[in-house]
């Protein structure tokens, strides 16, 4: 491994806090990559990331549009729908339990 070009400010390089391996750079004492090119893949990566759970929310349009239209009828439908904007992605059970809600109340 070629020595990191700029050094974690956690550690100053050495690796090592509290006599432990470095929790911010692994150990490795830094990188080799800029604070800047970092920050711009994380962000990218997080904007994937929301991405690719709104994709899948989306994946049963007849669901999520029965979610959007009324989810000013159930605070759950809500809470889905907020966590879709915050780039959530709805778990099974979620899908499951607003499918139920739906139904229950006679919406479409
Ligand atoms: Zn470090």
């Amino acid at each position: 491994m070629t020595a990191p070009k700029f050094l974690c400010d956690r550690c100053d390089g050495t690796g090592e806090r509290f006599d432990r391996r470095c929790h911010t750079c692994k150990g490795r004492g830094g990188w080799s990559t800029s604070p800047e090119a970092r920050a711009k893949a994380a962000k990218a990566a997080k904007v994937r990331r929301i991405r690719a759970a709104q994709e899948q929310n989306r994946s049963n349009p007849g669901l999520y549009m029965a979610v959007v239209r009324n989810s000013a009828q159930s605070d759950f439908l809500k809470s889905l729908r907020t966590a879709d904007a915050r780039g959530e992605a709805w778990t099974t059970f979620q899908r499951n339990a607003a499918r139920q809600i739906i139904d229950a109340k006679g919406l479409a």
